[in-house]
């Protein structure tokens, strides 16, 4: 089942197509090693952060979000370290509702690689099919602040991407990227545990 579409900002959000049940929400995690993929995944899954974080495996975590009148079952995809050996392929983000491209705000090393990354994602891209998000990690640590919040905004707004700020740590506007993704800000979203 995947009915759901998540598009571009310019358009309305969500479409439901009048389901009731849950609708799948395929999301991916790329960055660098260590940008806090694995962290964020656990954040939105299960609400926890572990200061050591095991890298999340192959499989994929999930977690069930309201937004008003529609539930969505997020299913929330780690590359697994894949991405130490280059070997992330094509296949992981294809069919992705929405691409989460991770950099550590302390770390301007992945903030170029993000940049490499979001070019990759170019390639393969289908117009409408996925949203995606820039995201700089690790929002709690400002007094190692190497990449300047102006910074992301501008590469995201470049490339008319979403952008945002998280801390898996402190779990600061981990429900903001999930609105961000599926849907009007103005609404409420209430998390339920799977
Ligand atoms: P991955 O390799 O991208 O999956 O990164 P991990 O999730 O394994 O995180 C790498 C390290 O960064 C771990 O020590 C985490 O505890 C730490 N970390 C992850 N997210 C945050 C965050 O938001 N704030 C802080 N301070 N540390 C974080």
């Amino acid at each position: 089942m995947s009915e759901v579409r998540v598009r571009g900002r310019a358009e309305t959000g969500l479409k439901f197509h009048g389901e009731t049940r849950a609708l799948r929400v395929k999301m991916v995690l790329l960055g660098s090693s260590g940008v806090g993929k694995s962290s964020l995944a656990l954040r939105f899954s299960k609400d926890e952060f572990k200061a050591s974080a095991p890298t999340v495996g192959c499989a994929y975590l999930t977690q069930v979000v309201c937004l008003h009148d529609a539930t969505l079952r997020f299913e929330i995809w780690d590359t697994a370290g894949q991405e130490k050996y280059h070997s992330v392929t094509p296949l992981y983000y294809r069919g992705a509702h929405a691409a989460l491209v991770v950099y550590d705000i302390t770390k301007r090393e992945s903030f170029i690689r993000a940049q490499l990354w979001l070019k990759e994602l170019e390639k393969q891209y289908i117009p409408g099919e996925t949203e995606v998000v820039l995201v700089g990690n690790k929002m709690d640590l400002p007094d190692d602040r190497e990449v300047s919040l102006q910074e992301g905004r501008s590469l995201a707004e470049r490339g008319g991407l979403l952008f945002m700020e998280t801390s898996a740590k402190s779990g600061e506007q981990m429900n903001e990227l999930l609105l961000t993704i599926g849907s009007n800000p103005e609404h409420k979203i209430r998390i339920m545990q799977l």
